[in-house]
């Protein structure tokens, strides 16, 4: 199975990510984590990512696409693949399109996640994750039994340095200019599309994005 995994940030993408992985064996690839990676190593590289992804503002498209056809290069095309933020952009999903298409591999579904702005910048702001193995908590939503700690594997929790309120704002803004239209892209050209409401509780979602992936 091969899709598409779209909302503005704090929808819960990288929450579901999770469930569908589990259920369908597929690959997720989150364009964000692989850029926070590649900005880690301190490179010139990463110190350009990083200049963009601090403002909240998108990565170049050129750049995020270059690395994003690698990483999908890269897999077993077997297992499928769960995309979690890319494509960001129209230009993206275009060379995305390109990509799949000289693999053999069209994509099958496009999932959007849907959630009110208002909910949003508490979601991220409450945000921690683990950076040993990925795991997504919330401060009062979804926090792990023991306060700061990874209930899957005891590593210490932490907070990204872009979800700040202010920066919130930003990437929100970013996502309703240049991402919104890639929704569009997607259902002009009769993709099969899945809406949900991500403002409902984290089981509900799971259980209707499996459903409708499964139909
Ligand atoms: P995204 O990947 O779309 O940016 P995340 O999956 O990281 O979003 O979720 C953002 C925040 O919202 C996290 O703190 C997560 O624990 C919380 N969250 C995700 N889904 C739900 C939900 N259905 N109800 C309440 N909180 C949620
Ligand atoms: P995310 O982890 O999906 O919230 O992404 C964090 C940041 O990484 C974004 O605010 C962007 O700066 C950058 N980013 C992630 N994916 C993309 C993409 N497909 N295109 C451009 N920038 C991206």
């Amino acid at each position: 199975m091969r899709v598409v995994l779209m909302g503005p940030p704090g929808a819960g993408k990288g929450t579901q990510a999770k469930y569908l992985v589990e259920k369908f064996g597929m690959v997720h690839l989150s364009s964000g984590d692989i850029l926070r990676a590649e900005r880690a190593d301190g490179s010139e590289l990463g110190e350009k990512l990083k200049s963009y992804m601090d403002a909240g503002e998108l990565v170049p498209d050129d750049i995020v696409v270059e690395i994003m056809a690698k990483a999908i290069a890269k897999q077993d095309a077997d297992k499928g693949l769960l995309l979690d933020g890319f494509p960001r952009t129209v230009t993206q999903a275009g060379a995305l399109d390109k990509q799949l298409e000289q693999l053999g591999l069209p994509l099958e579904a496009v999932l959007v996640i849907e959630a009110d702005e208002s909910l949003l910048v508490d979601r991220i702001t409450g945000r921690r994750s683990c950076p040993k193995c990925g795991r997504v908590y919330h401060v009062k939503n979804i926090p792990p039994v023991k306060e700061g700690i990874c209930d899957a594997c005891g590593a210490e929790l932490v907070q990204r340095e872009d979800d700040t309120e202010e920066v919130v704002r930003q990437r929100l803004a970013a996502y309703r200019k240049q991402t919104e239209p890639v929704i569009e892209y997607y259902a002009a050209d009769g993709r099969k599309m899945i809406r949900l409401d991500g403002g409902a509780p984290l089981e509900e979602v799971a259980q209707q994005a499996a459903e409708a992936l499964a139909s």
